[in-house]
């Protein structure tokens, strides 16, 4: 048999997979769990008939009425004023930030990122044949500028990644070591908002006047209940998003995705009322499970790490033997002994809560 002529730098990696059974109260990839309303969908279908009438022609190639939009929200939830050209969207914020590592990393440089974090920071490096560095958050999560400051000092990554509300732990960072980041560094440093409108710190985009190197990315798969919809976007400077334009497909963005996330958009009141249901939910889950006597580490998202427990994968079985689809974090670093789950509606989080009530009382 002989093998394939993969890449050397891929063989042996194993694909990004969460398990996914809808059979299951699916509670483990921090979606929001209210699909959208009648009059919404009723919209969407309208928006993509139209769409369909020119389907022979290539979509807008530079999504500007999508970007506008985009900029238009931002500005209005940050109180930064940004123009067009300083935001770009991709097919999710793993497009983006995929494009991000092709046109500031590979071969030769490195990416640095703060454990545990979002497990497709270094899978989306690794792919673009950019160099991963792990720094540890301290025990409890956080991260201090000094430790912050220093890593990037003695590592000089041509990308510097920080997410907060972090995933998979819920912990947020405040704009000091964003600044003292940015400030350290010749990279570009890339903010992860994807959970954001789930928190009460203030964005990172209003730091962009100070800081060129600067990046924001977001998405609409979780406030925005569009997870299906993939489309995630950035703010930056416009020379930036400049860049991003040299790597990026001609006509990446459909338009039929273009037209759909127009339509969520125009929905914004609908889909962020979501959140302060699922924040209600969220903290019903945090006093649930402090109750029953676990650990929560404090949240500024839809989800929370939960724990710890002497054999998580055990528990994770035994929820799933439940009907409660959680997500097994486990084995990322600095994560061992924790469960992740993100809010439900609210007989999905008491689903959950009875569950984990059913399993500790079988152990
Ligand atoms: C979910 C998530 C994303 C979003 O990815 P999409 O491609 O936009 O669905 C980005 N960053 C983090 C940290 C996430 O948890």
């Amino acid at each position: 048999m002989t093998a394939l002529p993969v890449r050397d730098d891929l063989v042996g990696r194993q694909p990004y997979g969460a398990p996914q059974l809808p059979e299951a109260i699916q509670l483990n990839v921090n979606e929001n769990p209210f699909p959208p309303s009648a009059s919404l969908v009723a919209d969407l279908a309208a928006a993509v008939a139209a769409a369909g009438a020119t389907l022979n022609r290539y979509p807008d190639r530079e999504a500007l009425g999508l970007r506008s939009d985009l900029a238009a929200y931002l500005t209005r939830v940050t109180g930064v004023a940004l123009s067009v050209e300083q935001v770009w969207a991709a097919n999710g914020s793993n497009e983006v930030l995929q494009q991000v590592c092709q046109a500031f990393g590979g071969p030769g440089r490195v990416a640095l990122g703060f454990e545990p974090s979002y497990s497709m920071h270094p899978l989306l490096a690794a792919g673009t044949n950019t160099g991963w560095v792990a720094k540890s958050r301290a025990s409890d999560f956080t991260l201090s500028v000094a430790s912050a400051v220093g890593a990037v000092r003695a590592h000089q990554p041509a990308i510097t990644f920080l997410t907060t509300p972090n995933n998979p732990t819920g912990t947020v960072l405040g704009l000091d070591v964003v600044q003292a980041v940015h400030d350290a560094t010749t990279g570009v440093v890339v903010v992860d908002e994807a959970y954001a409108e789930f928190g009460t710190t203030p964005s990172a985009v209003t730091l962009l006047a100070s800081c060129p190197r600067l990046l924001v990315s977001r998405t609409m798969s979780k406030a925005f209940a569009g997870a299906g919809l993939r489309l995630g976007y950035l703010a930056a400077s416009s020379e930036v998003v400049d860049v991003l334009r040299l790597v990026r497909l001609p006509y990446h963005l459909s338009a039929l995705t273009q037209a759909a996330a127009r339509v969520a958009l125009a929905h914004t009141e609908e889909l962020l009322g979501t959140v302060e249901a699922v924040k209600v939910q969220r903290d019903r889950m945090v006093a649930g499970i402090a109750a029953l006597g676990l650990e929560v580490v404090p949240t500024e998202a839809n989800f929370l790490l939960f724990g710890q427990f002497p054999d998580p994968p055990a528990v994770w079985q035994a929820l799933l033997a439940h009907g409660v689809l959680v997500r097994d974090v486990s084995t990322g670093p600095g994560l061992a002994g924790w469960l992740r789950v993100n809010a439900g509606t609210e007989p999905e989080t008491t689903a959950f809560l009875e569950a984990l009530a059913a399993v500790l009382a079988e152990r």
